[in-house]
């Protein structure tokens, strides 16, 4: 089985790496000038050229029996086009919705996810209206943003958002940034951020991976714990009904991921990613099935495996612009992934996975080695 991956970078690397242990063979479709060393001896590398026309991209793939993805930001559609050659997973539409936030925040009403209250905008007016309607509705509180503006299309890692909190704020936004498609967001109090990763295959089988906690840094995801300990069971219940209730609604096929804000009313749906992502990393080493390998077992109509933890608990630690050596980071409970990518200041170069017996031990060891990583 031929597989093409849409995409480049180490979410790319990681499900092709998992696939070849099946003996399954990939291609990657890579933007025209995209840096493709994540995927350097892994399968054919092809650049998208908007002259070439679907059928010659798709022999130019190596003519795959599958079409996937490691990332929203996509051409979908391309990937419409291409679903005249292959099945494409997850569906385009669906991508469509996950990679425009005003999109996937209606879809997840629609669906009777709870998102936080949001507005549209594309004009300065737009921004004080939203910021003004939210400071009526929030407790005030002079530390917080008051609304989060993030532009419908294109933002990842905390990119393309401006937290605001009086008008003199939204005054001094450039021009550029006003005039985009974005949702002020207002803000969520939230006590700690989850995900729920889950895989649906072609016959409609599911796993979910247990619910993971994440903690961020300037807008990035640092560390995961599995499972996740500051959520109830209730509330770790509803995030799973709210996950299968998705994935239903969908007739979704691969893996998919949301985001979400645990908070005194509840959760509340933050975003979704149609692909695998960065807080079920952990699942490479303490993962009965990793998360990628169940979006590959997927997306071919494999029966999945089981998304349960292998062990007591396992962490991940996200090495942000750290080229760990082996040497470092090696010890008889961690694991050291690195995407073979040119050292850049905060840029994802790779992860360390950990395990232990208790979610506790888990967490201090993780503390460690952030203290000493980013000392
Ligand atoms: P990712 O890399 O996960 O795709 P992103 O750029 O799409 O990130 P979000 O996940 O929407 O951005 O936001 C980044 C972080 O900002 C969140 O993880 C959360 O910590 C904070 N945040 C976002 N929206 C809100 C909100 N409405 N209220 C409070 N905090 C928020
Ligand atoms: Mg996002
Ligand atoms: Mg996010």
């Amino acid at each position: 089985m031929k597989i093409a991956i849409v995409g480049s970078g180490q979410l790319a690397r990681m499900m092709a790496l998992s696939g070849w242990t099946m003996g399954l063979e990939f291609s990657f479709l890579a933007d025209a000038g995209d840096n493709t060393d994540c995927v350097n001896g892994l399968g054919t590398v092809v650049h998208y050229d908007s002259a070439l026309t679907a059928e010659a991209l798709y022999l130019a793939l190596g003519s795959p029996d599958r079409i996937t993805v490691e990332k929203e930001a996509v051409n979908t559609q391309l990937l419409r086009e291409l679903q005249a050659f292959c099945p494409v997973y997850p569906d385009p539409d669906m991508i469509d919705v996950c990679r425009h936030r005003a999109n996937e925040k209606r879809w997840l009403q629609a669906q009777g996810a709870p998102t936080a209250h949001f507005y549209l905008t594309n004009t300065r007016a737009d921004i004080e209206s939203a910021l003004e309607q939210a400071q009526a509705r929030l407790p005030k509180d002079d530390n917080k943003p008051t609304i989060i503006l993030k532009s419908c299309a294109g933002g990842y890692d905390g990119y393309s958002q401006w937290r605001l909190k009086s008008s003199l704020e939204v005054a001094a936004l450039d021009d550029s940034v006003c005039v985009q498609e974005c949702v002020a967001e207002e803000r969520v109090d939230f006590s700690v951020e989850v995900s729920v990763i889950a895989a649906r295959n072609v016959q409609g089988e599911i796993e979910i991976y247990p619910v993971a906690e994440n903690e961020h840094r300037n807008g990035i995801l640092l560390t995961t714990l599995v499972p996740a300990q500051q959520v109830s069971s209730e509330q770790r219940d509803q995030a799973i009904a709210i996950m299968r209730n998705l994935l239903a609604a969908s007739n979704y096929v691969g893996v998919l991921t949301m985001e979400c804000f645990v908070t005194e009313q509840g959760i509340v749906v933050n975003e979704l990613a149609p692909r695998v992502h960065n807080s079920g990393h952990w699942s490479m080493n303490a993962g009965v099935v990793s998360q990628f390998e169940n979006h590959i077992r997927a997306v071919c109509g494999l029966p999945l495996g089981r998304a349960q933890l292998a062990q007591g608990a396992a962490g991940m630690v996200n090495l942000l612009g750290i080229d760990a050596q082996p040497e470092q980071t090696l010890t008889t409970n961690t694991q050291l992934h690195r995407y073979n990518k040119s050292l850049k200041a905060g840029r994802k170069m790779g992860h360390l996975n950990l395990q232990a017996d208790t979610p506790e031990q888990v967490q201090a060891q993780m503390d460690d080695w952030v203290a000493k990583l980013y000392a």
